[in-house]
């Protein structure tokens, strides 16, 4: 909904429930939102109960677009959490996988063995005396 056209209106009051979360929505807040002619424009959006007024509303925005909610929802929560925590493995994991592949072709582009960086000096048919890498 649109603010109103006319200038006679001081304010519409829109009242709602913003909550976000991904997968599952975990937080939420109670929100208010009033459009005020402040002789220019139309100025949405006042958070009360739960959340974060952002305020940097555009003229088009809603109740919930800029709403921060605070109050959790235990359930979606749960599972947000639970999702997110169990990721960090997969991600350090495959940080470290690329690391140490990039650092292998690099090792092996100067010469050097691709398991420990010692200096083999190009010659990797017998390989690596210092780690047994190739051998
Ligand atoms: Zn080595």
């Amino acid at each position: 909904m649109h603010p109103p056209a006319h200038d006679d209106y001081e304010a519409l009051r829109e009242r709602g429930i913003a909550a976000n979360g991904w997968p599952m929505r975990s937080l939420w807040c109670a929100v208010s939102s009033d459009w005020k002619w402040t002789g220019q424009r139309y100025e949405p959006h006042d958070v009360r109960g739960g959340g974060l007024d952002s305020r940097h509303s555009s003229s088009d925005a809603r109740i919930d677009p800029m709403a921060v909610p605070l109050y959790p929802i235990w359930m979606g929560f749960l599972v947000d959490t639970l999702l997110y925590s169990g990721l960090w493995p997969v991600v350090f994991w495959l940080f470290n996988a690329v690391y140490k592949t990039t650092r292998s072709i690099i090792w092996s582009l100067r010469g050097l063995c691709r398991n420990c960086g010692y200096d083999l000096r190009g010659d990797f048919s017998t390989g690596c005396s210092e780690c047994g890498w190739g051998r």
